[in-house]
């Protein structure tokens, strides 16, 4: 027998016969793993180390077929779903306790088509796996930063990378999407089909289905000028100062982010990470300013492969996709990050401090893949006049909410109900 445990620590739907898991069991190509079963510590665990939650079941999903078994066994029996496909999520959403788990990541086909600069990735692909296999054509797409993050949550949020001045967020460049829907079927999302749901899936987050595929236009990203420069906390504000004046003026080639944090000798240092993806020489006249500035400690900046870095939009319509924040000019993130779980609260402490301290500045918003548990007025914030769009298409593609172990837009029916 199974007990299920509900989003809002609500017992969810009646245990489970062990003849009816077995079934569920023998109709997936892929495994189903219970908490007796080996490897399931090691299934659960995402990025996030404080989360520790124990899904009921586990489906390490080989394909769209088992997907579409896990959202219909799901759905019959109501059971929490949640979806992991990098475990990347800052909140610990792939994996919650007493609930289904789709376990994407095996799902790590892709094929790259480089004479029409085409992509067709699963969703259990991280993005290293992705540029690897595209940067041996020179090609590559808008995603984020650190490698192992997977591609899926990163684009179904919006997706912010080194390559978004010149080429948009990820999400921008999603020509289609395979989504398995709440009543289990799969439809493809792109421009002339399934337009609502295509708009929704691009900063949306998880809200209308299982994305199984995406496909991505690609764009010719060979060697670029990337490293960072770092200078001392008595240059810290000087230089952030000249920083904000230089990036309002930089090209759309050149992407940069500042940070405030300590060296490995514990020293307060403030950085700047930088990558030019233009002509390299064209990069070395537009970084000359911000190189000669001051006295930097360190400058390690040079020509690289764009796959060697990889370890603020343009003109596009607002309204064009769900991702909301295209007009403002920074992205605030405190990277609090540590090792050892005594330290916990302590950096809690500090973040938090800081993040009310830093208030006064904020535009109102948030991006929703930096989101932890933060309630449904901040899911709001995230998306701000789509919001309301967005609700539509939930009461039209999951009325009932089966997919509501993310970052939750309600269905008109249950908005108001606890978070
Ligand atoms: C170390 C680190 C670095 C990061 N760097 C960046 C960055 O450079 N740029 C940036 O934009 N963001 C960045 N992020 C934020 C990141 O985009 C989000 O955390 C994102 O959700 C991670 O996706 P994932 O697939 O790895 O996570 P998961 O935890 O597997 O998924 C997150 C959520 O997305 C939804 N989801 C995932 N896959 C699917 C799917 N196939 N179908 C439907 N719903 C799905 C689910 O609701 C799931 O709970 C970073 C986060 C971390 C922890």
């Amino acid at each position: 027998m199974v007990s299920e445990q509900g989003h809002w620590g609500m017992p969810v739907g009646k245990p489970l016969e062990e003849a009816v898991v077995q079934e569920f069991a023998a109709n997936l190509r892929g495994e189903l793993i219970r908490p007796e079963d080996g490897g399931y510590d090691a299934t659960r665990a995402v990025f996030n180390g404080m989360i520790d939650k124990r899904p009921a079941m586990i489906v390490r999903c080989a394909g769209t077929a088992d997907v579409i078994q896990g959202v219909n066994f799901a759905r019959t029996h109501d059971l929490l779903l949640s979806v992991h496909a990098g475990g990347h999520s800052v909140a610990g959403n792939a994996v919650s306790d007493g609930g289904l788990m789709l376990d994407l990541s095996p799902m790590k086909g892709i094929r790259v088509d480089p004479a029409r600069r085409i992509a067709q990735a699963q969703a259990g692909l991280t993005l290293g796996e992705f540029d690897h296999e595209t940067q041996v054509f020179e090609l590559a797409t808008t995603l984020g930063v650190v490698s192992m993050t997977g591609i899926a949550g990163l684009t179904l949020g919006g997706g912010l990378g080194w390559l978004n001045g010149k080429h948009g967020l990820a999400c921008d460049n999603l020509i289609s999407a395979d989504v398995v829907t709440a009543d289990g079927r799969l439809l493809t999302a792109r421009d002339e089909e399934n337009e609502d749901l295509f708009w929704g899936v691009r900063g949306g987050g998880g809200n209308f289905g299982v994305v199984t595929s995406f496909e991505y236009q690609l764009h010719p990203v060979g060697s670029v000028l990337g490293g960072g420069l770092r200078y001392s906390a008595a240059e810290a504000r000087d230089f952030l100062r000249f920083y904000h004046e230089f990036a309002s003026t930089c090209p759309d080639e050149l992407s940069t982010a500042a940070s405030l944090g300590h060296d490995p000798d514990g020293r307060v240092v403030v950085g700047v990470a930088v990558c030019y993806c233009g002509p390299i020489e064209t990069g070395e006249r537009v970084l000359h300013p911000l190189r000669t500035f001051g006295s930097p400690l360190e400058d390690s900046i040079q020509p690289m492969s764009y796959q060697t870095l990889q370890s603020a939009p343009d003109g596009v319509d607002p309204a064009a996709t769900a991702f909301r924040h295209r007009d403002e000019h920074y992205d605030f993130l405190i990277l609090s990050q540590w090792a050892d779980p005594s330290d916990s609260e302590e950096n809690i402490q500090w973040t938090r401090a800081l993040f009310d301290a830093m208030q006064p500045f904020f535009e109102a918003g948030v991006y929703v893949n930096n989101l932890g548990e933060e309630g449904e007025d901040r899911v709001k914030e995230a998306y701000g006049e789509h919001y309301e769009r967005l609700v539509a298409l939930k009461d039209k593609y999951d009325p009932t909410n089966l997919f509501r172990f993310n970052q939750n837009v309600k269905p008109a029916a249950q908005s108001g109900a606890p978070s």
